[in-house]
Order: structure tokens, then C-alpha cells, then sequence
């Protein structure tokens, strides 16, 4: 039987009008959230993640504004700018969208925000937060698997959990996370010996590689739930046909974009997984529906219990 699809775009949607009925509520008691999106320079694929994020926020009525300083800014200057936000009583959130470019200190940058307004939840403050099971804000990606996972009652505590990759925005909060929900969980990377066979002890199976394709079936136990965080554009012929062959949808998006939008899972897992997330609309749709979940948490965390009230934080 073919993999049950878990359908971002649905719980992202649920998520979504839940945030803007509590955003409305706050908005009515005088305590609109708001979300401060800082954007250097002129990189492409950062402008459409901020578009979307702006857009977001319209659509749920969180106030939003948008700094764009140059591509010469100085870390100094972006300090300024991360200070003079964290003092707005009415910025709740403050996103530094990535990446930086190269002359600055992505580190202090990141540091520099208010941990009570970090909505991508790197602060180093709220990683400890995480790890130590205390509130706090969680990056927004492995936040939504998190939803995900629960709003389709898929079982993790007591579950064997494999997270394949370890960067700081995806890998390994998404660990703690299944960690603290009770699941054994192995995190591997690219020097774990026998990938596919570790991979293949897992009842859920996270891959945040950047590799289209590369979990197999071979990678996947019969009836795991497969969570695909991959986002790689392939444009090259030869390996679309490794792996859409035959899929007369995406052979006819390839034809008139020249590329497609893969995940790290090749589309033949679907075959032994008992739940897999589609790219796109899996994992992506989740994740700016968190940045609004975030925002609106931020807001009600610093704004203390007369709008916490309101609503359960
Ligand atoms: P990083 O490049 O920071 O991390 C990739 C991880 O994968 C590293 O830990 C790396 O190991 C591991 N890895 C790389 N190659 C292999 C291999 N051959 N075998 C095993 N492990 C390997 O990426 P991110 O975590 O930022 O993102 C991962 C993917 O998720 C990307 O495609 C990205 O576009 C996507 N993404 C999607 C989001 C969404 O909203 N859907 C949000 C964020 C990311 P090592 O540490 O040893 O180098």
C-alpha cells in the first residue's frame, strides 16, 4: 500500500487560523504582535522567504515591518539596528533572515537579539531553554514536524527516532525535540558509518541533508513515517530522470521551468513508508506557520499575564 501523504499545506492552514483568532483577540486588548524581518542585501532566494514571511503576517494581521541595509553593512551597524529593535515595546519578534554577507559576524549578530524576541529560536539562551525542557523559543522547522508528527497522531514516545543531519536550525533542535517527546533518538551526519542501516531502525525517519534523492528505499523501514526537510532545486536532465522518470506531472513542470523542487527522500520510498511528507507542500508550509506561531508566543511571553490571559501561551 502506498505511504499515507502528510499534508503540510492542511496543518500549516490549521495553524495558521488558530494564530489569527488568538492575533485578533490580542489585537482588540491593545496588544497587537509585531515582527521586525531584517533582509541584507540583494540575495534572491532570501527576498521570496522574506516576501512570504511578510505576506504571512498580513494574512494573520500581525504588524510587520521590514529592514533592508546593504550588502556592505558592518556587523557594527546591524547591532545598531538589532538594539534599537529589541528596545521597541511593540516588536515581539525579530528575524535575521540568512544568510549574511561574508564581512559579517553571523555569530554576534544572532547573539545580539533579545532571546525574549528571538523567533528562530538560535540563541544560544533558547537552545539551553530547549535542551533543559524549559519555554522558550524553538526553531520554526523542526517546531512544525513537531506538529505535524502530533496533529496526525503519529506515535513518538517509545518510538526509535533517526535525524539525519546536524545543523543548529534543523538537525539538532529537531532531535531534542523528539528527545523530549520520549523518542530513543540517533542523529547521524555525513561520517555516520552505514547510513542506511542505521536509518533503517527508525519508526520516524527525519531527513535535513540537502542532497535530492539520497534516502532510498533501502535507507527505509517497512511502515516508517518519513519527514523529508530537503529543498534542492535539480536542474540538471540526467538526474531528474534518476528520479521522476515516468511521473508525466513533474516531467511536464521540468519541461516548462527547467528544474524541480526535490527533498532529500527519492519518490520511491513512498512505496514502504506508512506516512511520508511530499516536497513541496510538506515541511515548508510548517515552517513560516511557526514563525507566526512563534511571534504570537513571543508576544504573549513578554507581554506578561494580562494578555497571557487572553489565550493559553
Ligand atoms: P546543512 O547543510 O546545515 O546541514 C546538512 C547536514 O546534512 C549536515 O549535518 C551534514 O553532515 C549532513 N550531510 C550532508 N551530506 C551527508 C551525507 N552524504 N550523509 C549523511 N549526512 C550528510 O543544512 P540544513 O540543516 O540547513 O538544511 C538541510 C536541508 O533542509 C536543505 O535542503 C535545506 O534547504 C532544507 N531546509 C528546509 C527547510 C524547510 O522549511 N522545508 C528549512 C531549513 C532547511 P555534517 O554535519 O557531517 O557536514
Amino acid at each position: 500500500m502506498p505511504a499515507s501523504i502528510l499534508d503540510g499545506n492542511k496543518i500549516a492552514a490549521e495553524i495558521r487560523a488558530e494564530a489569527a483568532a488568538e492575533v485578533r483577540a490580542m489585537t482588540a486588548a491593545g496588544a497587537r504582535p509585531g515582527l521586525a524581518v531584517i533582509l541584507v542585501g540583494n540575495n534572491e532566494a532570501s527576498e521570496i522567504y522574506v516576501r512570504g514571511k511578510v505576506k504571512a503576517c498580513e494574512e494573520l494581521g500581525i504588524y510587520s515591518e521590514k529592514h533592508t541595509p546593504p550588502e556592505n553593512v558592518t556587523t557594527e551597524e546591524l547591532l545598531a539596528l538589532i538594539d534599537g529593535l529589541n528596545r521597541r515595546e511593540e516588536i515581539d519578534g525579530i528575524l535575521v533572515q540568512l544568510p549574511l554577507p561574508s564581512q559579517v559576524d553571523p555569530k554576534r549578530v544572532l547573539l545580539a537579539v533579545d532571546p525574549a524576541k528571538d523567533v528562530d529560536g538560535f540563541h544560544p539562551m533558547n537552545v539551553g531553554f530547549l535542551s533543559t525542557q524549559r519555554p522558550g523559543l524553538v526553531p520554526c522547522t523542526p517546531a512544525g514536524i513537531m506538529e505535524m508528527l502530533q496533529r496526525s497522531r503519529i506515535k513518538i514516545a517509545r518510538q526509535e527516532a533517526v535525524v539525519v543531519g546536524r545543523s543548529d536550525i534543523v538537525g539538532k533542535p529537531m532531535a531534542m525535540l523528539l528527545l523530549n517527546a520520549n523518542a530513543t533518538v540517533t542523529v547521524c551526519h555525513s561520517k555516520t558509518h552505514d547510513l542506511p542501516g542505521v536509518c533503517r531502525r527508525a519508526d520516524i525517519l527525519v531527513a535535513a541533508i540537502g542532497r535530492a534523492g539520497m534516502v532510498t528505499r533501502d535507507f527505509v523501514r517497512q511502515g516508517a513515517t518519513v519527514i523529508d526537510v530537503g529543498m534542492n532545486r535539480v536542474t540538471d536532465a540526467a538526474e531528474f530522470t534518476k528520479l521522476f522518470a515516468g511521473n508525466v506531472r513533474r516531467e511536464e513542470t521540468f519541461r516548462t521551468k527547467g528544474s524541480v523542487l526535490v527533498g532529500d527522500v527519492h519518490p520511491e520510498v513512498a512505496e514502504v513508508a506508512a506516512a511520508i511528507t511530499p516536497v513541496p507542500g510538506g515541511v515548508g508550509p510548517l515552517t513560516i506557520a511557526m514563525l507566526m506561531a512563534n511571534t504570537l508566543k513571543a508576544a504573549k511571553m513578554r507581554r506578561g499575564k494580562r494578555v497571557a490571559e487572553l489565550s493559553r501561551v
